[in-house]
């Protein structure tokens, strides 16, 4: 239930990949901490249940389809929030794609695929929204990465590995060109978590062998990133800029 004066009321958070999975976990704690959220999703039917469900308890939730690969369709979607929101003040880079390819049998289009949803779609939406959060001297990027960016993947093949690291630099790079306006940009890392991406890749049994190899031996629950999120989302993290945090089962300490 949303709470009253929560840290993100009065904010506009755009969520990608946000109808299901970790983007749908976030997506419910931003609207806990009471912000109003929109939910990016080329998946219209998971983005508008979503907003439905959020939209019953918290505070606006709308729905709208967007391909993060994309440049008209970005451009789109953020006319359309501007129609009803004045702005957007918290950005999510959440969607993303993995294979478990092995290099040899990888092909240019899967590489392809991979870098345009993984790391051009932060990338366009980034730039089609830091102008709206240097009008108004606030803003929050948070990329979502994973593990393998700061090491290698468990599952995925080496264009996941090789775009989550990027998004990694990416959030350096642009965290070091717009903190002067306000704005802040981070990643999370998550490891396994519980997810139809993760189960979808692999079977019971390799899953409970990853399971049973970390420290915190269970998935982390998308709510869990979202805890996470909502902090960075915040005033309280307005002196964290261009990090990125390890949320993993203690499955990687570095
Ligand atoms: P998921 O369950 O597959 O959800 C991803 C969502 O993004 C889906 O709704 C998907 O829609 C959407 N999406 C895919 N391509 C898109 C595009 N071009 N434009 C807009 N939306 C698009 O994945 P997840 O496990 O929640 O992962 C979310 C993020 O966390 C990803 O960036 C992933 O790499 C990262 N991550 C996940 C794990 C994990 O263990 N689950 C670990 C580390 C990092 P469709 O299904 O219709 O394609």
């Amino acid at each position: 239930m949303k709470s009253p004066g929560g840290v993100l009321q009065g904010r506009v958070a755009l969520i990608t990949g946000g109808g299901r999975g970790i983007g749908k976990g976030i997506a419910i704690r931003i609207a806990e901490a009471g912000a109003d959220v929109i939910i990016g999703d080329i998946d219209r039917d998971s983005a508008e249940q979503t907003a439905k469900e959020l939209g019953a308890n918290y505070e606006r939730a709308v729905a709208l389809q967007v391909d993060v690969t994309k440049k008209e369709s970005i451009d789109a979607v953020v006319r359309k929030v501007l129609k009803e929101f004045s702005t957007i003040d918290i950005l999510i880079n959440n969607a993303g794609i993995m294979f478990r390819t092995r290099i040899l049998d990888i092909s240019p289009e899967e590489w392809e695929n991979t870098l345009l949803v993984n790391l051009t779609g932060p990338f366009l939406f980034s730039q089609a929204v830091i102008p709206l959060m240097k009008k108004s001297g606030y803003g929050r990027i948070v990329n979502i990465s994973s593990s393998a960016g700061r090491s290698v993947s468990t599952l995925g093949g080496a264009h996941y590995t090789a775009t989550k690291a990027g998004l990694l630099g990416f959030t350096r790079a642009v965290a070091k060109e717009v903190a002067s306006f306000g704005i802040t940009v981070n990643a999370v890392c998550p490891g396994l978590i519980d997810t139809q991406m993760a189960r979808d890749s692999t079977s019971k049994e390799e899953l409970e062998m990853f399971i049973h190899s970390f420290p915190i031996k269970r998935l982390g629950l998308p709510e869990e990133i979202g805890d996470l999120v909502v902090f960075l989302s915040s005033e309280k993290a307005s002196y964290i800029t261009g990090a990125s945090f390890d949320i993993n089962a203690g499955g990687l300490m570095i």
